[in-house]
Order: C-alpha cells, then sequence, then structure tokens
C-alpha cells in the first residue's frame, strides 16, 4: 500500500555535487550507468553476488557495488541509509517492480527520477487501458466474460513478465480453459486478472519518449520493434505445417530490433505522447517523467493502436546507446534514453528544479 514518502525531505539534505546514479544491475542498467557517466555523475548498482564478474567487467562505469542477498533488501534500512549517504537519485527501469516488488518500489524512502504513482497504475493491465483510453489514445477493444466474443483475441496476464502466458483465442470457451489453465499454473489468481483484447493484425512497434519536465518539452527518442518467441519464428513455417503440428504462439520477448517510422507516421505518434503527458499530469499528478513508452500496432490503413505502455525505461532503447536517429536531431550529438536522463537531472540541479523530476 502507498503510503507517501516525503522525498523533498530527503533531497533537502543531498549534496548536490555528489549526487550518485543508482540503478538494479539489470534490464538497461549499463546505458543508465554509462550515461550518467557522460554527463559527469557517480554510478552505483545494486548487484546480486551471480551477476557481480559480468557487471565488473564494466567497473570503469560503476563506482560502487551494493551486494543484497535478495533484490528486495533494496528496502531494507542498511541499504537505504547507505544510498542516502551516497545522495542517491534511484532510476527505476522496467525490471524494477518485477524485482521488488510493488510494495518496496512504492515507498522506498529514496528520490525515485520519474513518476513513482504510475507503478501501481501499471501493474493492472486495466488501469493502464482506462489510463490510455482516458487520454483519448486509439486502443484494441477489450473484452468481458460475459459479452459475446467471435473475434480472434489476445489474453493477458497481469505484470511485466515479457508476454509470457499470453495466448490467443478464438472463442469464449478457449478464453475459459485458457485462463483455468493459468489460475493453475499459480500465474493468476482469478478470472477478471486477466485481460481479454481484441488482437490487431499489423506490424507491432514501441515508441520511445522522453517528457522533460525541466525544458517542459516531448522528445521522441527512439524507436524499436521487439522479437518474440515463438510468434515471430512462426512465419518460417508453411501454414499447411503449422497447422498440421498445431503450435500455438506466444509472445516471449528475446530482444529488440531498431526500426525508423516511415516520417509521415511521427506527427501521429507524437500526438499521442503528448495526450500521454496530458492524462498523466490531469489524474497522476505532478504527471509523467522522463522516459516512456507508448507500445503498438500499425494496421494496415496506417492507424495505430496502443496496447500497452511502460512508464519508465524500456529494453528497446538498449539498441540506442550512442543515440537513435531521433536523439540525435534534438541534441546534435550521441544521446541515450540513459544520458538522457542523467541530463535532465544535471539541467535540474543547475536550475533548482530538482524537485519536479523525483517523486
Ligand atoms: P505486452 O506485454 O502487452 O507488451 O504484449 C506482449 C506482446 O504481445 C506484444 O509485443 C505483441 O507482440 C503482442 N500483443 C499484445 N497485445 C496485442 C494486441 N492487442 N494485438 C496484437 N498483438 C498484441
Amino acid at each position: 500500500m502507498y503510503v507517501g514518502v516525503n522525498i523533498r525531505k530527503v533531497i533537502a539534505k543531498y549534496d548536490l555535487d555528489r549526487i550518485t546514479i543508482v540503478t538494479l544491475a539489470s534490464h538497461s542498467a549499463l546505458q543508465l550507468v554509462h550515461g550518467a557517466k557522460k554527463e559527469g555523475f557517480r554510478t552505483a548498482l545494486i548487484i546480486t553476488e551471480n551477476r557481480r564478474l559480468f557487471y565488473e567487467q564494466f567497473k570503469h562505469l560503476i563506482d560502487f557495488f551494493i551486494v543484497v542477498n535478495k533484490w528486495s533488501d533494496l528496502c531494507k534500512e542498511q541499504i537505504v541509509k547507505k544510498l542516502i549517504e551516497l545522495n542517491s537519485i534511484f532510476i527505476p527501469h522496467g525490471s524494477f517492480v518485477e524485482y521488488v516488488g510493488l510494495d518496496c518500489a512504492e515507498n522506498i524512502g529514496i528520490p525515485l527520477f520519474g513518476l513513482r504513482s504510475i507503478f501501481r497504475v501499471e501493474a493492472n493491465q486495466h488501469l493502464k487501458m482506462d489510463l490510455l483510453a482516458k487520454a483519448g489514445i486509439p486502443t484494441p477493444k477489450h473484452y468481458n466474460l460475459d459479452e459475446e466474443i467471435r473475434n480472434l483475441v489476445i489474453v493477458k496476464l497481469p505484470g511485466a513478465k515479457g508476454g509470457k502466458g499470453y495466448f490467443l483465442a478464438l472463442s469464449k470457451d478457449e478464453i475459459i480453459k485458457g485462463i483455468e489453465r493459468a489460475i493453475n499454473q499459480g500465474l493468476i489468481n482469478k478470472p477478471s486478472d486477466a485481460l481479454i483484447q481484441e488482437y490487431v493484425v499489423g506490424v507491432p512497434a514501441y515508441f520511445h519518449f522522453f517528457f522533460s519536465p525541466v525544458l517542459n518539452r516531448l522528445e521522441i527518442l527512439g524507436i524499436d520493434i521487439r522479437y518474440e518467441s515463438n510468434v515471430d519464428g512462426l512465419r518460417r513455417l508453411k501454414p499447411n505445417v503449422l497447422e498440421r503440428i498445431g503450435i500455438e504462439p506466444s509472445f516471449v520477448v528475446v530482444g529488440n530490433i531498431p526500426m525508423a517510422l516511415r516520417e509521415s507516421l511521427l506527427y501521429k505518434v507524437y500526438d499521442y505522447g503528448l495526450r500521454f503527458v496530458k492524462v498523466t499530469r490531469e489524474l497522476l499528478p505532478p504527471g509523467i517523467v522522463g522516459p516512456f513508452c507508448l507500445e503498438g500496432i500499425i494496421e494496415d490503413d496506417l492507424n495505430i493502436k496502443i496496447f500497452e505502455f511502460s512508464g519508465r525505461i524500456v529494453a528497446g532503447t538498449n539498441l540506442y546507446i550512442q543515440g537513435s536517429p531521433y536523439s540525435f536531431l534534438y541534441w546534435d550529438e550521441p544521446m541515450s534514453t540513459g544520458r538522457r536522463i542523467a541530463r535532465e537531472i544535471k539541467l535540474a540541479i543547475k536550475r533548482g528544479k530538482l524537485d519536479s523530476i523525483v517523486t
């Protein structure tokens, strides 16, 4: 349960010349520490022993390793104390809530770069889709089990598990059987945990944005396509073979591919980004800060339906550690999302606006 943390009090005591950028050793951590170093910050990684050998290769980017037995130890008093001593600003990435749990993520007493109150929304597929709809962003239709369902649907389970356990269904029967299976496997507790959504046929694309409260502007920092197993492998097999082997498509993310969007679609995508910023300002004040991602499918009439968002840095940004074709246009220098975060922190400190970018 979110009890609210007085972060202003914490940063009031910080030595702003000795800020440390901290994150968990996973997801986009290398990009984040690389970007932080480029902008002149100290860096720290929260790490488990089994990952240390790997990350120590990048010692030149990491000033402090803080070893924990398990990720949720991040919220233990002595770790929080240590982080405050280091004047830490913690960067939550896509694995953060999944690793430490919602309770720790919402209540940890150190400043987080970004919007803390969006974690709870992100943890619930229904609340997520509601927020997009309230923004006026086109989304796929969704269904309740008491409605007639005849179209192809994708049934989604909660939490950022990289598409794990999602399944396709063509009838209510198939949906019910699939949901029962998910309950038996402990993936969900009750049928309403699952989201039943129209399956949109088209090209998936993930739009990376950055909202800067300091410059009061929205930037589009990159676009990627996710590569997913086995759905992206199925096209290698002929339809008659597929029918005979009866393999069901699955959507487990295994990597990311860069994408440059047809330019005439960019302004449309940008408008979706602006709507997202506006709705979060209205419903989750102070509103989104820094990186977020709108995840959609582009149909053959070039309409784009957004089926998901992430209120934080997404792994697809790891493609652009040297900057993307778009980030280069804003900054005329290699600007990864990780570096952009550090730049925002630097600008905020310079202009006395740190409390507008941390929650
Ligand atoms: P998500 O966890 O919502 O990001 O979804 C994982 C993957 O499932 C996506 O990357 C897409 O490949 C696929 N997907 C999700 N929602 C839809 C949809 N409504 N229509 C088609 N494919 C979808």
